[in-house]
C-alpha cells in the first residue's frame, strides 16, 4: 500500500530513503520483494539492521537474496533496479540521517529485536517492536527510547491477561505496559501496534477503550494511518487511513452529537451527519471537540419499521477547518 503511493509519478527523482529493520521474522520482512520503489531504477535505499548470529555478515542482504530465491518468488535481486546500502548496526549505536539522529537499543524478543529512538528537529519518535517486558537491563532500554518521545510506537500484541498467562515468553507487550512505560518515561503519544493478528477490528477498539483509561493520548495503528509530527509545542496528528472510513455512503442523517469540548464543557449539539460508514463519520460541528475524546452521535435512520433511532459511541481522530463558517469538521472513528 505504501509502495503503490510512492510509486505514484511525481516528475522528480525520489529523495534517497532509509528503512529501519527492528529484525528478521516473517511479519517485517515479508513486504520487501512486494515493495514496488525497490524496481524504480533512480530510487536510492539505506538499510539499517543488524548482525544476526544465524546469518553472519550482510544479514539483511541474505534475507532479500533467500526471500527472493526460486522457487518463492518470480523474479531474482537483479530485477530490484533501485540502489541499495546496507549498513550493520548494533544494540547501543547513535548515527545520525541528515539531521536526525537515531539511537538504537536490543529488545527483549526471540532471535534479538532492535528498538529505534528517531530525533528529529520536528520531535522525537520512538519504536519498540516486538518486545516482552520483564528483564530488568531490556525494559529499562525501553525506556531510553521512549524517553520524552512525542510518539512512543510500541508492541501490543497481547492482552495484560494473556501476557501473564498462555503467551509469556512469546517475546511481545500489551497494551498496559504501553501505558506504563509511556508514564514512565514520559512520552506524549501512545501509538499501540503489532495488534494480534487474531484481534478483531472490534477487539484493537475495546483495548483502545482501555489504553485510554490509563494514558490521554493513544492511538490503535490502523493500516495506511499516518501520523504528523507538528511543530514544537503543536499536538501530534493523527489521520485514519480509508479502510476506516471504508463504505461510505453520501447520505443525510439528522443528528445530535454530545461530546466534550476542548475546554472540558459537555456539549449537545443538533447537525446534519453526511458522511458516514460503518467505521466512521465526518461531521460538522460549532463546538470543537477535545481530540480524542469519546462522542456520542444518535442518528435518525430510515429502516424497516419507519424511522429508527441509532445510537453510536465513537472518538475523535481528527479536527478541520469546516466547509461552513463557524463550524468545524471533526472525523469520528465509531467503536460501537
Ligand atoms: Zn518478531
Ligand atoms: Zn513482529
Amino acid at each position: 500500500m505504501l509502495g503503490s503511493r510512492w510509486a505514484a509519478p511525481n516528475g522528480g527523482k525520489t529523495p534517497e530513503t532509509h528503512i529501519l529493520v527492528t529484525h528478521y521474522h516473517w511479519d517485517h520482512i515479508q513486504g520487501i520483494p512486494f515493495f514496488s520503489p525497490l524496481y524504480v531504477e533512480n530510487n536510492e535505499f539505506h538499510f539499517y539492521s543488524f548482525r544476526s548470529k544465524f546469518l553472519g555478515r550482510d544479514s539483511l542482504k541474505q534475507v532479500f537474496e533467500a526471500q527472493m530465491a526460486l522457487p518463492y518468488f518470480p523474479v531474482d535481486m537483479s530485477a530490484m533496479s533501485a540502489s541499495r546500502k546496507f549498513k550493520e548496526v548494533d544494540g547501543g549505536e547513535s548515527f545520525t540521517v541528515g539531521e536526525n539522529n537515531i539511537t538504537t537499543r536490543w529488545l527483549n524478543h526471540p532471535q534479538g529485536c532492535l528498538g529505534f529512538r528517531i530525533e528529529t528537529p520536528a520531535g522525537i519518535v520512538a519504536y519498540a517492536t516486538d518486545n516482552e517486558p520483564g528483564d530488568a537491563k531490556l525494559d529499562e532500554s525501553l525506556r531510553e527510547l521512549a524517553a520524552g518521545a512525542d510518539i512512543f510506537i510500541n508492541d501490543a500484541q497481547f492482552t495484560p491477561e494473556q501476557l501473564e498467562t498462555t503467551r509469556k515468553g512469546w517475546g511481545h507487550s500489551s497494551w498496559l505496559e504501553g501505558a506504563k512505560v509511556a508514564r514512565q518515561s514520559e512520552a506524549k503519544t501512545l501509538v499501540l501496534f503489532h495488534h494480534d493478528p487474531d484481534s478483531t477490528d472490534r477487539m484493537v477498539d475495546s483495548i483502545l477503550r482501555q489504553a485510554r483509561e490509563e494514558f490521554d493520548s493513544v492511538y490503535a495503528a490502523s493500516e495506511g494511518m499516518v501520523v504528523t509530527l507538528g511543530a514544537p509545542g503543536d499536538r501530534v496528528q493523527a489521520h485514519m487511513p480509508g479502510t476506516r472510513t471504508a463504505l461510505r455512503r453520501e447520505a443525510q442523517f439528522q443528528a445530535k452529537v454530545c461530546g466534550v469540548t476542548e475546554g472540558g464543557k459537555d456539549f449537545e449539539e443538533e447537525t446534519v451527519v453526511r458522511d458516514i460508514s460503518l467505521q466512521g463519520a465526518l461531521i460538522s460541528l460549532k463546538n470543537m471537540p477535545r481530540l480524542q475524546s469519546e462522542l456520542q452521535v444518535t442518528m435518525e435512520a430510515p429502516g424497516a419499521d419507519g424511522v429508527q433511532s441509532m445510537n453510536l459511541r465513537g472518538y475523535v481522530v481528527r479536527i478541520d477547518a469546516g466547509a461552513e463558517k463557524g463550524h468545524v469538521a471533526v472525523g469520528v472513528v465509531f467503536t460501537d
